[in-house]
C-alpha cells in the first residue's frame, strides 16, 4: 500500500474505495447500493455463500418469525414482482434460495470473496484509509470500512465443564452443519428453549428416539399459524406491496402489526379476552406488536395479558406440573423476544419428550456420554445447543478492530458503549455500521434497507465534496447516546435479563444490562433524526 496521503475520496493506491464485512442482508443490499452510486467496493464473507443468519442457521425448523413478504427486500419492483413465496413463513431452506437468488440477479457474486475471515482491522491515519488484515494474512486497503455482521452472529456454547468431553455428535443451533443430521432413532438433549430451540424442538420430537430438553428459563411462547400461499394470494400480496410496506414504515417496530390505540383497561374484560382470543388465533407477532398500547410498558396490563397467555399454556398442556414449568414466573409476556411456536407445547404431551428444569437440578456438566445434572445424567447421541448469541457487540468483538488512537473497539466498548445514530463511534474514522449497537430493533430487513441507503448517502456526499474523511462529534455522540437511554425508560423489557439487554451468561463481562443496548424509539424517530442529520448537511460530523 502505497503511504502517500491522497487528496481525493477516490484513491487508486487503495484496493477498494469500500469494503464491506458480511454477505448476509445488510451486505448484500449495501454492495448492490455501492455499486449503482459508482464505487469500487466489495464483500468479505467467512462462510461460503452468502446469506449471512439465514446461511449458518440451518438448524431443524429454523423459519422466519416475521412474514415472509414483510421481511424480506422491498427496494426493487422486479424482484417483489418475480419472486413468489410459498409459505407465509418461509423456512430457512427457502430464504436461502431467495437470498441466492437476489445476489445472482444483481449479478453480486463477482464482488463477493467468500471463506475470507476478517481477524484484524486497523484504521492508518496517514492514508486515511482501513487496512483490513485477512486469516490468512492477506491484507486489503479500502477509504472506508462497512460492517454488515448481523446482531447474532456469535454463537456462544454455555460454560459447561466437560463440553469438549462428549463422545457423541454436537451442534450449535447457529452453527448447523450443511451435511443432514439424522435424529431417526437417537436420543438427543437440547438445552436451551429461546427462539431457536422452541423450532428445533418442535421439528425433531416426532423423529427422535427420546428428546430430554433442559430448560433454565422459560420463555412465553405464541402460535404462529403459518399457512401455504397459493398463487392467487401470492398475487394478492404482490398487488398489496405498496400499502403493506407504507404499513411497516409507519408502525412502531416496522412490522405489520400495529399497537391498538386503546388501553388494556378502557375496554371490558369480555372485550379484551374476545381482543386476544382473535390474536392469538391470528399469524405471527399479531399478539406480540399488534396488543394494547399499553401491554409492554404498564406492569397492570402485561399481567392480565400474562395470565391470559398462561391459561393457555395450561389448556395445552396434559400434565399440570409441565404446564406450570412453561410458564414464566419471572418475566411477562413480550418483555424477551417471543419465539413464534407451531405445536410446541403439545411436543411436551408427547411420551418421547421429557423436561429437565435447571433450577431445579442444575447441569453439572458435560460427560463422554451425555449431560450431567445434579439429579443424574442423561446418557445421549446427540446434544443441540440453542444456547444463544453474545449479541450485537459479540460479532464486532471476534475483530481485533483499531482506530484512530490504536485502542481496540472491543476495549472501548466494555467501558463505554456509545455510538452515533448507531452508524459510527468517535476516533474510528470512516468506519461505518449497519444494525450497530444502539440500533433499532423490530424488522430488521426494514431497518436494514434505510440505514444501507442513509450511508450509502453519506458516502456519496463525501465523494462529490472529496472529503476523505469522516467521524461524529464528540458532542453529537452524547446526544444520540442521552437520547437512547432515555428512550429506555418505559419499556418493561429493558428491566428485563436478555440478549435485547445485553446479557449473556455465557461471555465474562455480559452479566450486566446495558442502558441503551438497543434503541427503544420508534422507528420513525430514528429516521427522523438521522433524516435531519442528511438534510442538516451532516454538522453533526466532523469530515476532512
Ligand atoms: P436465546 O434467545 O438467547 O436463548 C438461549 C437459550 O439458551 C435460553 O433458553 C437460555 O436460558 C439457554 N442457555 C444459555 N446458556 C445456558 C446454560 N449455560 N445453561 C442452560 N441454558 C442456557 O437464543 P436463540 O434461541 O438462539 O435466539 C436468539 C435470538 O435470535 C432470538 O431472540 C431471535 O431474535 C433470533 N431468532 C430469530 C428466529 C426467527 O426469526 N425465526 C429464530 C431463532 C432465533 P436463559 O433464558 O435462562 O438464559
Amino acid at each position: 500500500m502505497s503511504t502517500r496521503t491522497s487528496e481525493s475520496f477516490i484513491d487508486s493506491n487503495l484496493d477498494y474505495d469500500v469494503v464491506v464485512i458480511g454477505a448476509g442482508i445488510s451486505g448484500l443490499y449495501q454492495l448492490y447500493c455501492l455499486r449503482e452510486a459508482g464505487f469500487r467496493a466489495c464483500i468479505l464473507e467467512r462462510g461460503t455463500g452468502v446469506g449471512g443468519t439465514w446461511y449458518w442457521n440451518r438448524y431443524p425448523g429454523a423459519r422466519f418469525d416475521s412474514e415472509s413478504y414483510s421481511y424480506a427486500y422491498s427496494f426493487s419492483e422486479e424482484l417483489l414482482e418475480e419472486w413468489n413465496w410459498s409459505e407465509h413463513f418461509a423456512s430457512q431452506p427457502e430464504i436461502l434460495r431467495y437470498l441466492e437468488y437476489v445476489a445472482d440477479k444483481f449479478n453480486l457474486f463477482k464482488d463477493i470473496r467468500f471463506s475470507c475471515e476478517v481477524t484484524k482491522a486497523q484504521y492508518m491515519e496517514e492514508e486515511t484509509c482501513w487496512q483490513v488484515i485477512l486469516a490468512d494474512g492477506s491484507t486489503v486497503s479500502t477509504r472506508i470500512l462497512i460492517t454488515a455482521l448481523g446482531i447474532l452472529s456469535e454463537p456462544t456454547f454455555p460454560n459447561i465443564e466437560g463440553i469438549n468431553s462428549f463422545s457423541g455428535e454436537s451442534f450449535h443451533t447457529g452453527l448447523w452443519p450443511k451435511t443432514p443430521v439424522t435424529f431417526e432413532g437417537k436420543n438427543v438433549a437440547v438445552i436451551g428453549t429461546g427462539a431457536s430451540g422452541v423450532q428445533t424442538i418442535q421439528e425433531i420430537a416426532a423423529q427422535v428416539r427420546n428428546l430430554t430438553v433442559f430448560q433454565r428459563r422459560p420463555n412465553w411462547c405464541a402460535p404462529l399459524n403459518n399457512s401455504d400461499i397459493d398463487v392467487d394470494e401470492m398475487n394478492e400480496i404482490k398487488a398489496n406491496y405498496k400499502d403493506m410496506f407504507a404499513i411497516c414504515s409507519e408502525s412502531h417496530g416496522g412490522f405489520i402489526w400495529t399497537l391498538d390505540p386503546r388501553g388494556t383497561f378502557e375496554v371490558t374484560a369480555a372485550e379484551r379476552v374476545s381482543f386476544w382470543e382473535d390474536l392469538y388465533a391470528s399469524r405471527g407477532m399479531s399478539i406480540w406488536q399488534g396488543n394494547f398500547r399499553d401491554v409492554l410498558s404498564d406492569p397492570m396490563a402485561n399481567k392480565e395479558l400474562s395470565d391470559f397467555m398462561a391459561n393457555k399454556i395450561r389448556q395445552r398442556i396434559h400434565d399440570p406440573e409441565i404446564a406450570e414449568l412453561l410458564i414464566p414466573k419471572d418475566h411477562g409476556f413480550g418483555t424477551r423476544r417471543v419465539p413464534l411456536e407451531t405445536k410446541y407445547y403439545e411436543t411436551y404431551n408427547r411420551p418421547n419428550v421429557d423436561l429437565i428444569d435447571l433450577n431445579r437440578s442444575p447441569i453439572r456438566g458435560i460427560s463422554p456420554k451425555g449431560v450431567i445434572t445434579s439429579e443424574g445424567e442423561y446418557n445421549v447421541d446427540t446434544i443441540v445447543y440453542a444456547t444463544g448469541f453474545n449479541a450485537i457487540t459479540g460479532s464486532f468483538d471476534r475483530i481485533d478492530i483499531r482506530g484512530a488512537s490504536g485502542r481496540a473497539l472491543k476495549e472501548e466498548w466494555s467501558s463505554h458503549l456509545e455510538t452515533f445514530l448507531s452508524v459510527q463511534v468517535p476516533n474510528y474514522p470512516n468506519l461505518l455500521m449497519i444494525n450497530g449497537p444502539q440500533g433499532l430493533g423490530g424488522n430488521h430487513p426494514r431497518n436494514i434497507e434505510y440505514s444501507v441507503e442513509w450511508v450509502t448517502s453519506l458516502l456519496e456526499h463525501m465523494k462529490s465534496r472529496d472529503l476523505r474523511r469522516v467521524e461524529p462529534s464528540i458532542s453529537a455522540v452524547q446526544t444520540w447516546s442521552e437520547h437512547v437511554r432515555a428512550k429506555s425508560g418505559s419499556a418493561l423489557a429493558n428491566k428485563i435479563d436478555s440478549w435485547m439487554t445485553g446479557i449473556n451468561t455465557n461471555v465474562p463481562g455480559k452479566d450486566k444490562r446495558v442502558v441503551g443496548f438497543r434503541y427503544g424509539g420508534s422507528v420513525q424517530s430514528y429516521r427522523l433524526l438521522c433524516d435531519s442529520v442528511a438534510k442538516g448537511g451532516y454538522k453533526e460530523m466532523i469530515f476532512s
